[in-house]
């Protein structure tokens, strides 16, 4: 459902991906793990539309994200097109950036009633339903403030199932909690994970975490795929040395 092909991406002389090939199936779940800085978060801003590739191509759903086929050659595609390939893909970031002047149930209905289009009881079915399923309808008329950081990060993760994306992004989500309220935001997303459908990429520092949800785990380093395959083989029996010693700092 997701493929990059020959996809690098540079800032100035920098060169962040180098060549990347990534095919991803459909509810295919995979984890990106590697150090900082590797260029995980850039592969998936251009998922995200936030960052143009220098050159390459990205399909989502059979169609291109970043270009258009016109009589045969691929040119750049507009914003149109951008803004609705892009509107497959949910994101879920450190930073949950709730609206503080909302209701959690409003918090979710903004974006479906606007973006795309649906009745406001339409989306309230939606979103109550996908509260109950991150374990929040009870507080669904409370505001921002009045959450933990754990259920504040379960509210933005409904808010983003809302818009029912065939591919969901997690960048890190955990990374700016409290370590007592990891666990409850990972439970979360093992539990959608578990629905099977929803095609899941992972940016985690999580190692135990990416053991038990991803189907694939694949290490970064230095803009490259350096090692990939099913999670005990690449997190158990690492072969490269530089991954055993990444793997080391989680031990
Ligand atoms: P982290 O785990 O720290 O988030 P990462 O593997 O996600 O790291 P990226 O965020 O993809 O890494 O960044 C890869 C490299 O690209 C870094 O060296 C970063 O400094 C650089 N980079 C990212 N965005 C920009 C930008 N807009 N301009 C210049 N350099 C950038």
């Amino acid at each position: 459902i997701v493929r990059y092909k020959g996809v690098s991406k540079s800032f100035g002389d920098t060169t962040v991906l180098n060549q990347l090939d990534l095919d991803i199936a459909k509810g295919e779940k995979i984890a990106l793990i590697g150090p900082s800085g590797s260029g995980k978060t850039t592969i998936i801003r251009m998922l995200m539309t936030l960052e143009e590739p220098s050159s390459g191509t990205i399909e989502v759903d059979g169609e291109m994200l970043w270009h258009k086929e016109v009589d045969g050659k691929l040119v750049p595609a507009d914003e149109n097109h951008l803004r609705k390939v892009r509107g497959n893909i949910g994101m879920v970031f450190q930073q949950y950036n709730l609206f503080p002047h909302m209701t959690i149930l409003k918090n979710c209905t903004v974006a479906p009633i606007n973006v795309l289009g649906i009745s406001k009881a339409e989306a309230i079915t939606r979103a109550k339903e996908m509260l109950e399923k991150v374990g929040l309808k009870d507080k669904m008329d409370y505001y921002p403030s009045q959450l933990s950081g754990g259920q504040q990060q379960r509210v933005a993760i409904a808010r983003s199932l809302v818009m029912r994306p065939k591919v969901m992004l997690f960048d890190e989500v955990t990374a700016a909690l409290d370590p007592e309220l990891v666990g409850e935001v990972l439970e979360v997303i093992k539990d959608i994970a578990s629905d099977g459908e929803t095609t899941m990429i992972l940016i985690t520092h999580e190692i135990d975490f990416a053991r038990d949800v991803a189907d694939r785990v694949f290490f970064l380093d230095a803009g490259k795929i350096a090692e990939y395959g099913n999670p005990e083989d690449v997190l158990v029996n690492p072969q490269s040395e530089r991954l055993k010693a990444f793997l080391k700092r989680f031990n």
